[in-house]
């Protein structure tokens, strides 16, 4: 089988490279000419664990190849499908802007020799593919052309950070369909993804549409839910990882998006939120829960920053903080909506030193932050004469620091912990004030020269 599929980002590279993998003949391809070289050369524009690897590997195979020419493509190469997975990134008014979607769709619809599936992989909304479908229409009624094609929706569900994974052995795929002719190439293409026994859901186009929303949304409820709850614990005097393992082990609630930290980032789930609240608001319904979802969430972001200004009495000017994490979460360079640029901007507004460490997103967070931050060398440079720590992002390699050279390394003994990942109580043992969410605050225990020996 051969497919297309146009934007190389995080969704469109990782479908592309995971369809080679199993086999099958895929053109990648991008208007942004340098991305395209780059991957040729085997540079890849984005960071994702072993994908690197896999497309190289299926480059030398012959299996994927990269391109600017969309015509070109749908013209030649006789693919059964080609996936749109361009960005679709908040208008201002919070719904999300089709025209890289709809402009790709056009070209399509000049190109288009024979019968293809359009599929829309980009997160859109409930009537995009109508839309994908009369744009493609349009054209081809200008071309005086009558070419038979399909649309289809198949949101994607992968995780950045574990993206191939996530690709390769889904927990299901969702795929809307209004043919049967559609339903089989589609059920051919994902064949070879269905050996773990996770299913396949054809279901109607504008179900399939929504579902992603809704499955953002659920998830970025659990999120906003447990910080709430975490916040309140911290009023109350309980303590919310008690509480979370308390919920989390009735299968009904489960263990996964109910950890408390410093509210939700990336290029999606915030997104996604306010499209779904913008589509029902569009169409008369307001979507409740959702508005309370965002909301907490954005507190939710100032929350370690107040922590800061509480310990330090307000005073920050002149101090010097170090930033341990920047992408939005592990395993990704993605800085889209890090709650890491709310924090540092209000650290630096305040008129504090920052100085960060991120083990992959540094380049990419230059572009928003730029020089007015330090960027260490490692996670313990970075550290040199801070007056606090700030754990934002949880990488693996964060979690058990020596905190012996931590404490020597630092001007005072402080550490804001916005995920959770450290034991208050151990480090207050070892001499350092420890904040965490939805936590009692710790005090040091110890004289801060013994406590590090
Ligand atoms: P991205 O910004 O990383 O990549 C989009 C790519 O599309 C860019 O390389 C851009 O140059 C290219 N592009 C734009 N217009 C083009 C055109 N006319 N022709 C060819 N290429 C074009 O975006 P992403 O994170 O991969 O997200 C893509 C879509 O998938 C979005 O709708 C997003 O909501 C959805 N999604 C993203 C994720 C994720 O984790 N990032 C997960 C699921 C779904």
């Amino acid at each position: 089988m051969r497919i297309a599929v146009v934007g190389t980002g995080y969704v469109g590279l990782v479908t592309g490279t995971c369809f080679a993998e199993v086999g099958i003949d895929v053109t990648c391809i991008d208007i942004d000419e340098r991305k395209i070289e780059n991957l040729r050369q085997g540079i890849l524009p984005i960071y994702e664990p072993g994908l690197e690897e896999m497309v190289e590997r299926n480059a030398q195979k012959g299996r994927l190849s990269f391109s600017t020419d969309l015509s070109e493509v749908v013209e030649s190469c006789g693919c059964e499908a080609v996936f749109i997975a361009v960005g679709t990134p908040p208008g201002e008014d919070g719904s999300a802007d089709l025209k890289y979607v709809l402009a790709v769709a056009r070209h399509i619809g000049r190109s288009l020799k024979g019968y293809t599936v359009v599929v829309t992989k980009s997160t859109v909304p409930v009537g995009t593919a109508r839309k994908v479908r009369q744009a493609i229409a349009e054209e081809l009624e200008a071309r005086g052309e009558q070419i038979d094609f399909d649309v289809a929706s198949n949101p994607e569900f992968l995780k950045e950070g574990a993206a191939i994974d996530d690709f390769l052995k889904p927990d299901r795929i969702v795929v809307g369909v209004e043919s049967e002719r559609a339903e089989q190439v589609m059920s051919r293409l994902y064949k070879p993804f269905l050996m773990n026994g996770h299913p396949l859901i054809f279901m109607d186009i504008p179900s399939a549409e929504m579902t992603k929303y809704a499955a953002n949304a659920m998830l970025a409820t659990k999120i906003s839910f447990m910080n709430d709850v975490a916040n309140l614990c911290e009023i109350m005097g309980a303590d919310v990882n008690m509480v979370r393992r308390g919920i989390g082990s009735d299968a009904r609630i489960g263990n996964k998006f109910i950890y408390p930290g410093i509210g939700y980032g990336g290029s999606c789930f915030p997104k996604d939120v306010k499209a779904l609240i913008k589509t029902a608001s569009e169409n008369g319904y307001a979507m409740q829960v959702l508005q309370a979802v965002e909301q907490v969430n954005e507190r939710q972001k100032s929350v370690l920053f107040d922590k800061v200004v509480a310990h330090f009495n307000g005073d920050l000017a002149g101090r010097t903080f170090a930033v341990w994490g920047l992408s939005f979460k592990p395993k990704t360079d993605d800085m889209r909506e890090a709650p890491s640029l709310v924090i540092i901007e209000r650290l630096l507004e305040a008129g504090a030193r920052v100085k960060a460490y991120d083990p992959v997103a540094m380049a990419e967070a230059r572009h928003s932050l730029g020089d007015r931050v330090e960027y260490g060398k490692d996670e313990y440079e970075a550290l040199i004469d801070a007056d606090a720590l700030l754990l934002v992002t949880e990488w693996p390699e964060f979690r058990s620091p020596n905190f012996s050279v931590v404490g020597k390394l630092m001007k005072e003994k402080v550490v804001f912990d916005g995920r959770n990942i450290y034991d208050g109580a151990e480090l207050a043992a070892k001499g350092f004030a420890y904040h965490g969410i939805g936590v009692a605050q710790q005090v040091p225990q110890l004289d801060s020269t013994s406590a590090t020996e």
